[in-house]
Parts: structure tokens; sequence; C-alpha cells
């Protein structure tokens, strides 16, 4: 905390030093997500993702430039587009088509309807809970392993569970197994980043009982150690292929010598807009 912030609460009768600060935990960015190129388009051709939902944030928050990253990815991809993906627009009817064929498997997952028992309004509640309490600031092998386990148990067992028979349930349904498979690819990475020996680093502290805990007054479960520096530069990539997920890493690539020379930046603006 810095000094003004101390004071702060000084001025407000409460003296850091010697007392301790209760505190709510929120996300405020998510350190990963859909990989994406330079242009922000990912593996899918066409399908761009900017801002939270991009892989674009790495491993700390980037310290108050969320914002601008996702207006940054926005206008890259736009210009993208503008540029090479002007051949391949479709006209609404053949958009529609495609929507329809892309969401038969939903169609068909509604058809199969009503026969559980539980509201997903509910098990949403419930699961983003138990993804909070497991996948959030604080996490433990053990955990992770017993709640990815519980969400596979959950996932075969959608149609004898869930229950919907209108729209805003049908809704409902489908968002809770969105969230059920999300949190399944998630844990499933911080998992194998225990599993390969991955320690505590930026905002997410791994329960390690051969490291420290941060304060005398913290349990074990706060114990930890801290991930070196040159761990930093590997990146972590998951794929779900037909309900397990498939994990590799690899270095994150070298940032590209800028070359600004006006000369060649006007020449190749002339020839490609930039876009390449
Ligand atoms: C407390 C806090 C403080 C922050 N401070 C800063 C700061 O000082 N500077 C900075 O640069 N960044 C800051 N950030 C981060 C910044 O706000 C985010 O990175 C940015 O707003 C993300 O924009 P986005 O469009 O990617 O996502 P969002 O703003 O989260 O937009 C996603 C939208 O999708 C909607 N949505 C979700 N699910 C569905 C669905 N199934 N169907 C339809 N719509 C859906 C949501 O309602 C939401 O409107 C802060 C974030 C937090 C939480």
């Amino acid at each position: 905390m810095n000094a003004p912030a101390v004071n702060f609460y000084k001025e407000h009768g409460v003296d850091l030093s010697s007392e301790m600060l209760e505190i709510s935990l929120c996300a405020q960015h998510n350190n990963g997500g859909l990989s994406v190129d330079l242009w922000w388009q990912t593996n899918i051709p066409g399908v761009f993702s900017v801002g939270e939902a991009a892989a674009t944030h790495g491993v700390y928050r980037p310290g108050g430039s969320a914002l601008n990253a996702g207006q940054v990815g926005s206008t890259r991809a736009a210009h993208f587009i503008a540029a090479k993906r002007r051949d391949v627009f479709v006209d609404t009817e053949g958009f529609v088509n495609i929507l329809k064929k892309n969401l038969e498997t939903s169609f068909n997952f509604l058809r199969s309807g009503t026969a559980g028992r539980e509201k997903p309004q509910n098990l949403i509640v419930e699961t983003t809970e138990r993804m909070s309490r497991v996948g959030g600031a604080v996490r433990n092998k053990q955990a992770i392993e017993s709640a990815i386990n519980a969400i596979r148990v959950e996932l075969e067992n959608f149609s004898e569970r869930v229950w919907f028979d209108d729209t805003e349930s049908a809704i409902g349904a489908i968002k809770y197994r969105q969230i059920l498979i999300t949190q399944f690819v998630y844990l499933n990475a911080m998992l194998d980043y225990i599993n390969c020996g991955g320690k505590s680093r930026g905002s997410a502290l791994y329960t390690d009982f051969g490291g420290c805990a941060p304060h005398d007054a913290l349990s074990s479960q706060f114990a930890f150690q801290l991930e070196s520096a040159e761990a930093e530069n590997e990146i972590q990539e998951i794929t779900l292929e037909n309900g397990n997920c498939k994990i590799t890493w690899r270095e994150a690539r070298e940032i590209p010598e800028e070359d600004s020379f006006f000369e060649n930046v006007w020449r190749s603006f002339r020839e490609n807009g930039n876009v390449y």
C-alpha cells in the first residue's frame, strides 16, 4: 500500500502498522484467455478476440493499460479485417445458414430438455462460487483436482441434472454448460502449472507447504514460494479435444525490433497499409 493510503486509514482511526485490515477480493483481470496473433485473430480464421477475452495480458496485469490494450486490439483487428477479409464477406442469408448449422448442436441439446430437477440459475451460483474458492487468488492442488473431477461428473450427467422448460432457463442451461467447460479448461491449466513445478506469481498464491506464510497470523494454507523470473517467459497453451485438455508450453516470442524510420514506414504503408 502507498503512503497516502496508509495515512488515509490513520486519519480515520485505523493504524495499519498495528492492526489487520479485512479485505474482499475480486478478479480485476483475466491473465490468460483465447490465444490470438498480432492482429488479435484467434485460431479460427475470421474470429477475433480482444480485451479480457484475449490472452494478451500475460502473467501480470498490464498496470492500468487494460483499457488501452482492448482499444489497440480492436483497432488492429479492424485494420486487418478491412484489409484482408473484405473478400470473405457473407450476406445475411449466408450468415444465417452458417449460424443455423453451428447452432444445431445447441438445438439438439435444448430438445433433450427437461430430464433434470435443478434450475440452471441456482447451479450457476454454486459453480461460480466454487470457482472463486478454488481457482481465485489462493489455489491448492488437491482442491483444484477435486473441482476438476466434480466438473467432469457434472458435464457427463448434465441432462439428468439440469431442468429447463422456458426460454430463460434454456439460456441459463447453455450458459451453465459453457461456464463448466471454461472452468474445466482453466482449472486444468492451473493443475498442469502446479505439476510442472509452477509456484506463486502475479496475483495467484499457490499453497506450498515447503514455503512460509506471509504473516504469523495466517495459517499454513497461505504458505507459498515465489516463481523464478525466468519462468515468466514460458507460455502455456491449452486446447480442449473430445473432453480432454491438451497442454503445451512454448517460449514467448521476442519483441520485434521496430523499423520506424519514416521512409520505410511510409513505403510499406503505400504497399500494404502496414497490414501484413
Ligand atoms: C475493479 C477494476 C478496476 C480496474 N481498473 C482499471 C484501470 O484503472 N485501468 C485500466 O486500463 N483497466 C482497469 N480495469 C480493467 C478494465 O476495466 C478491463 O480490462 C476492461 O473493462 C475489459 O473490457 P472488455 O470489453 O474486454 O470486457 P468487459 O468490460 O468485462 O465487457 C464484457 C461484456 O460482456 C457482457 N457479457 C458477459 N457475458 C455475456 C453473455 N453470455 N452474453 C452477452 N454479454 C455478455 C458483460 O456484461 C460485459 O458488458 C479494472 C477492472 C476492474 C474489475
